[in-house]
């Protein structure tokens, strides 16, 4: 988006932290798990400031308006270590003063104490893995906290003053049942955090419960479907407005770090297998924090596992993808001046899953996904795809 800062553009910056206490059974995001490596975590911290030094001169023109630690467990990493970055950032880079800072943490390595640094540093947004109100689905996942851990830890979080707290629950865990994510939502309405995510557990190959998916008792798609569609509506009854097919927020409080991605504004990332769309190129680290540190110590090697210049098409087929997830959606001169595609044979598939209850015009002209058709977006999507690459571009 050509949106801009005064003379400056809006940039978002995310850090991956690649350490966790373990991993859990279901993880498929790189991050090492077996416990603290103080050494390689100081390594990492080195490298990491080393390449935000060296990075800010590409971004003179740009000022950060969001900052996002994820992982990985930032939390975990330590909070001395995340303050030390974050000031990296804040020296090299310029960042606006209501800029969103946001810090991902575990229920088990946040102590009030840490709470109060954060704030003092200047984070002003937690988002909290909390996942599930039932200890044993919790184990089942192999997560490394108790729900009383994550209750306390969200309580911590407001007595320490963030104002802007999030939690993570997921959805289509071993042995749940309607009823036990009816009461994992109840549970999770009482912390009254004001951002909520919402993911149904997807079974990855290559994960530990993908080895053993068959003997777990997991719910099938249409009991994941029914467990959603009840927390879209749940959640809109307490003020949680669906922006995203998992995320929900109170007004004011959708991510702005996040709509970032989904939205097509740019980001600068650091770190192993972190992404970044900047200056008009996407580009991926390898997801190997040995080859990620050679690499930014000037080794020579190669960091990067992709890098492409994006074509105006790609893009157009991009737009599509990523604003259908979210309450946004599309619309026709946007998407016609933007791309140079025309959008009568999209609209046209739109008007019929619209009469499917799939799809909706809002009273701006906009089109975007119902939550019945958010279920079904990836088939919806790809079906919009394969129009708009059969399509000619327009000529001017
Ligand atoms: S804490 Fe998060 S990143 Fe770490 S293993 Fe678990 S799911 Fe993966």
């Amino acid at each position: 988006m050509a949106r801009t800062t005064g003379e400056l553009k809006p940039l978002g910056i995310y850090v991956h932290i690649p350490f966790c206490r373990s991993k859990c059974e279901y993880c498929d995001f790189y991050s090492l798990g077996g416990g603290r490596n103080n050494s390689l975590m100081q390594e990492y911290l080195s490298g990491l400031l080393q390449h935000i030094r060296e990075s800010a001169a590409r971004a003179p023109g740009y000022l950060v308006d969001t900052i996002y630690f994820g992982g990985g467990t930032p939390s975990f990493f330590g909070v001395g270590n995340c303050k030390r970055i974050l000031a990296e950032i804040q020296r090299r880079f310029r960042v606006a003063r209501d800029a969103e800072i946001t810090l991902e943490a575990n229920p088990d390595s946040v102590t009030p104490r840490g709470m109060h640094s954060l704030v003092r540093a200047g984070f002003n947004r937690i988002s909290i893995g909390v996942q599930s109100d039932s200890d044993e689905q919790l184990r089942a996942l192999g997560r490394p906290h108790s729900w009383n851990q994550a209750r306390l830890a969200v309580e911590n979080a407001r007595i320490a003053g963030f104002a802007n707290i999030s939690i993570d629950l997921m959805y289509g865990l071993p042995n749940q049942t309607r009823e036990s994510w009816a009461q994992t939502l109840r549970s999770a309405l009482a912390l009254q955090t004001q951002h909520i995510s919402c993911y149904g557990l997807k079974v990855e190959e290559g994960t530990p419960l993908y080895d053993y998916r068959d003997c777990v008792n997991l719910p099938d798609d249409d009991a994941q479907a029914d467990m959603y569609l009840y927390a879209v509506s749940t959640l809109a009854d307490y003020g949680y407005q669906q922006y995203e097919i998992s995320n929900f927020a109170l007004e004011g409080y959708a991510c702005r770090h996040n709509l970032k991605y989904w939205l097509g504004d740019e980001y600068l990332s650091f770190g192993p297998s972190a992404a970044s769309d900047f200056a008009g190129k996407r580009y991926t680290y390898r997801a190997d924090l040995e080859t990620y540190l050679r690499g930014v110590s000037g080794s020579g090697e190669n960091l990067l596992s992709e890098c492409e210049t994006i074509p105006l098409r790609e893009r157009g087929g991009e737009y599509l993808m990523l604003r259908l997830r979210t309450a946004w959606g599309i619309e026709e001169s946007e998407y016609q001046t933007r791309y140079l595609m025309p959008f009568a044979p999209l609209e046209q598939q739109l008007e019929q899953y619209a009469e499917q209850k799939l799809a909706l015009r809002t009273a701006d002209g906009r089109w975007r996904l119902t939550p019945q058709g958010f279920l079904l977006s990836n088939q919806i999507i790809g079906t919009l795809l394969d129009l708009q690459s059969s399509s000619h571009p327009i000529v001017r």
